[in-house]
């Protein structure tokens, strides 16, 4: 009920609990970098700051609201989540934060990412999840988000111990995640910057870019872009319209830029970007023309990752690779018209469990979508 207040709250603050705070403050505030050695690459005169979302257990930006999701649950007295999982990044957040609230986690993962990418399975397993392949009902089928969906509102309506939990495009996950935009609000005052001139995030179902981009949209000249791929266009190609969350068609009807919910994209290494609708806040900000959006194919996604590894020295996931690709575009542009802009970009996860991706990408064997 608490998730739920906060979804349709019109309070502007919203009280972050102090047993969630005890959980956070484990990785955050996250560092605020500025990419100097990626700046002197580019040969830019922008500032380009990052917002390190990697630090955390999960490494990813979604522990976030895995955590305050857990907390809230457990006060009510549930006892145990499900959920769904793409490659493992949201499955393996949640199994983290329900260890730490001592609830039990059912994660429904993507057939396909379940027999390939089975690290961030043996993570969740680790931290005391358990996990089983979607399309339950079909052994045949590589699955796809929205199936896993439907298959973990189903378990959670079949159980009076147990609720769904969503890690993206609901209200309450965004404002979740708007810790992202606050601390690097601050985090820039103190590094003597009087703000960002361009916020910049990977969008998928829209949390690490609402949760860095929202704090900043009432600001005037902060220009707001959203990252995503040409094999998933929402917001560059979808409709406005309603529509569900999920395959099936369980989930409440959402005003969004929908691909359609039956919309199944390719298989590309982004796994956490290939979603087909997007969170309502952020579609109604493209709508009403506050916040861009563009869209890049892989190939161009990660040579701007590994340009990044081998200046900056990490290696970003290939989700976060798409934000990188979109930085440096528009610093290379800065650089032709001279501007010394502020750019900031959220580092949403590492890409340490996704170098099969980065070996597809060396090796000739990425597929162009
Ligand atoms: C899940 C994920 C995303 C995309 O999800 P959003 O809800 O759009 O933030 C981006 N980056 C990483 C590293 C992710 O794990």
């Amino acid at each position: 009920m608490a998730l739920i207040g906060q979804e349709v709250s019109t309070d502007p603050w919203i009280d972050i609990p102090g047993e969630v705070i005890d959980v956070l403050r484990s990785w955050r505030p996250t560092p605020l970098v500025r990419a100097e050695r990626l700046e002197a690459a580019l040969g830019t005169p922008a500032r380009i700051y990052f917002k390190d979302e990697s630090v955390s257990p999960a490494g990813s930006h979604k522990p976030n609201t895995a955590v305050p999701q857990a907390f809230y649950n457990k006060v009510e007295g549930i006892s145990r989540l499900s959920t769904e999982t793409g490659a493992g990044q949201w499955g393996s957040s949640l199994a983290y934060a329900c260890s730490r609230f001592d609830l039990e986690c059912k994660v429904y993962m993507v057939r396909a990412s379940f027999e390939q990418k089975p690290y961030r399975r043996m993570m969740m397993e680790v931290w005391g999840g358990s996990v089983e392949p979607s399309p339950v009902d079909d052994p045949s089928h590589p699955g796809s988000l929205g199936s896993a969906i439907s298959d973990a509102v189903r378990d959670a309506v079949s159980r009076a111990d147990t609720h769904y939990s969503l890690g993206s495009v609901l209200n309450h996950v965004l404002l979740h995640q708007t810790v992202i935009g606050l601390e690097a609000k601050e985090q820039l005052a103190m590094a003597g910057e009087s703000g960002p001139n361009l916020v910049v995030a990977s969008c998928g179902g829209g949390s690490n870019f609402g949760g860095i981009s929202l704090p900043f949209v009432p600001d005037a000249g902060v220009d707001i872009l959203a990252v995503e791929p040409s094999s998933c266009p929402t917001l560059t190609e979808g409709r406005f319209d309603y529509d569900f969350g999920d395959t099936v068609g369980l989930t409440p009807l959402l005003p969004m830029y929908t691909l359609g919910h039956e919309f199944v994209p390719p298989s590309i290494h982004a796994g956490g970007l290939r979603y087909h609708g997007d969170a309502p806040i952020v579609s109604n900000l493209v709508q009403a023309g506050r916040v861009r959006a563009v869209a890049y194919p892989q190939r161009k996604v990660f040579d701007a990752a590994v340009q990044f590894a081998r200046t900056q020295g990490t290696i970003p996931a290939p989700e976060t690779s798409h934000a990188i690709r979109a930085v440096i575009d528009e610093a290379l542009a800065a650089k032709e018209s001279g501007e010394e802009k502020v750019i900031l970009f959220c580092y949403s996860g590492h890409g340490l469990l996704d170098l099969a991706a980065y070996d597809d990408y060396l090796h000739g064997r990425l597929i162009e979508v």
